[in-house]
């Protein structure tokens, strides 16, 4: 997202493309709006806790107490003791999946997991022919995770449909409604994001199969393992047809600070930015740290430090390096500034030992931006910088692009409607008019980018305490869950 205070040099730009900031000013008016919202939304919440005939309703006893349990009950299935990790088809997923089935079942859905291992649940509704509304998230986690990305999206959309059901409304939904807990999206086994959104979305090379993990076993090794013997020619069959889907919507925690900072639980998503990565190898001379004198060292170490440094700097700064008359336009630097980001979060040497300078280096570097031309021109000059740089220390360099993903514009229609949704959801569980619904922009990448292929997509994000994800301390509020739960509730009651 945009650094809270931007320049005053690329505000004007910024606002153009729609992407959210603040202004020093502005911020002020939007806390003090924030706070009075979050006055009045907790006020006119305590007053639907003592309206008993409202409150029954709003199916706070699925859309908040099951969900919530569930969501606690899904962040105990871990491969690892201690902290939360479930990555593609492991033991743990397994366990996820046949979990999320149960639910599913217990939804009123028919349920069938699929050759990558996306679980499916499905309800056919009145027309059985009519164009399918898709409804996901992912079961995977990073390592160390939080038990609400992914989960939340899957739950919100289960506790949503069973309301559906037990009210007797399930039948009567004009089109089928078809939930997919996908197998991978965090990419955390095989550094290879969408594995299972993007088999669906038909985006998915054949040679996917034999991406390997650190272990050396390949996706398809893995699929042996689990019993499915998947060919190249089954493999295509996993790709829905696009006549067959109406559009696909993700519930997914914000993992970023807007929505808490405004005092609401709900926004819509205008749009997903791009993102690479690139896994960057640096090899030099291995040597003995103590008699090897500085000035004759080729230390992979020491170059890859200045290359991270050097990336730091352009993503801060992206106009002090890219030039307006090469390959990169006004337009890139200034979209640039206000959405790149850019990390190193993998770092690896060998022979890794402290009496040893390292004969190679290997880090990842991920790059992210709403506009695309711009993280090309990013890469580019990236890209020129550290051979420059590897060449001065003489070390060589080798930069892979391990994944890429273009920016998404979610469905203008769809959004619409999404927004229609969560507004309807706060007013029933404030029982007072509220602001707006915020409108955001995703820096993180989701499930709905590998969908977009397929079908129009729509994203709504949910509040967490401070914008943390990919933590054990990430947080979302009962309540939030809840109107998470009612806003997918209307949002079903549309296609009734
Ligand atoms: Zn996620």
């Amino acid at each position: 997202m945009a650094s809270p205070q931007p320049s005053s040099a690329n505000r004007s730009s910024l606002k153009d493309h729609n992407i959210i900031i603040y202004s020093a000013d502005f911020l002020s008016l939007c806390l003090l709006l924030s706070l009075l919202s979050t006055v009045v939304y907790a006020h006119a919440f305590s007053g639907v806790e003592e309206r008993k005939g409202v409150k029954s309703d709003l199916f706070p006893e699925i859309l908040r107490d099951e969900a919530v349990t569930q969501l606690i009950e899904l962040g105990k299935v871990s491969d690892a003791d201690g902290y939360l990790e479930r990555t593609f088809w492991s033991p743990a997923s397994v366990r996820a999946g046949n979990i999320i089935r149960i639910w599913m079942e217990d939804s009123g859905l028919i349920t069938w997991v699929d050759q990558m291992g996306n679980v499916h649940g499905r309800v056919e509704g009145m027309n059985a022919s009519a164009k399918a509304l898709l409804i996901g998230s992912h079961l995977d986690t990073v390592i160390d995770a939080g038990i609400f990305d992914g989960s939340l999206g899957l739950i919100s959309a289960l506790s949503a449909l069973k309301v559906l059901n037990i009210t007797g409304r399930l039948g009567k939904l004009s089109r089928p409604v078809e939930v997919i807990a996908f197998s991978d999206e965090e990419g955390v086994r095989f550094q290879s994001t969408f594995l299972g959104s993007a088999a669906i979305a038909g985006i998915l090379p054949v040679s996917a199969l034999q991406i390997r993990d650190k272990s050396g076993v390949t996706v398809q090794d893995v699929l042996k393992e689990n019993s499915v013997d998947i060919t190249e020619e089954n493999f295509f069959q996993l790709k829905y047809d696009p006549e067959s889907v109406w559009g696909y919507v993700e519930v997914h925690i914000e993992q970023g600070p807007i929505l808490e900072s405004v005092g609401l639980p709900l926004g819509v998503v205008k749009g997903i930015a791009g993102q690479t990565r690139l896994k960057v190898t640096v090899r030099g001379s291995q040597g003995h740290a103590g008699t090897v004198p500085m000035s004759m060292r080729q230390d992979p170490m020491a170059a890859a430090a200045e290359l991270i440094v050097l990336l730091e700097s352009l993503c801060k700064h992206p106009e002090n390096f890219l030039s307006y008359d090469g390959h990169c336009n006004g337009f890139a630097v200034e979209s640039l500034a206000g959405s790149l980001v850019c990390t190193v979060g993998e770092i690896s040497s060998w022979p890794s030992a402290s009496n040893v300078i390292p004969g190679q280096v290997t880090f990842t570097v991920d790059i992210r931006a709403m506009d695309d031309m711009g993280r090309e021109a990013i890469i580019y000059e990236l890209s020129n910088r550290m051979y420059q740089i590897c060449d001065r220390r003489s070390v060589s360099c080798n930069i892979e692009r391990k994944h890429d993903a273009n920016a998404v514009a979610c469905d203008t229609g769809l959004s619409l409607q999404l927004k229609s949704a969560a507004y309807t959801a706060m007013k029933r569980m404030a029982g007072v008019v509220l602001d707006d619904v915020p409108v955001l922009m995703s820096g993180a990448g989701h499930d709905a980018m590998a969908l977009s292929h397929l079908t129009k997509v729509g994203m709504l994000f949910v509040r967490c305490r401070g914008g943390i994800s990919h933590s054990p301390a990430e947080h979302v509020l009962d309540d939030d869950v809840w109107a998470a739960g009612l806003a997918m509730l209307s949002f079903l009651e549309t296609h009734l």
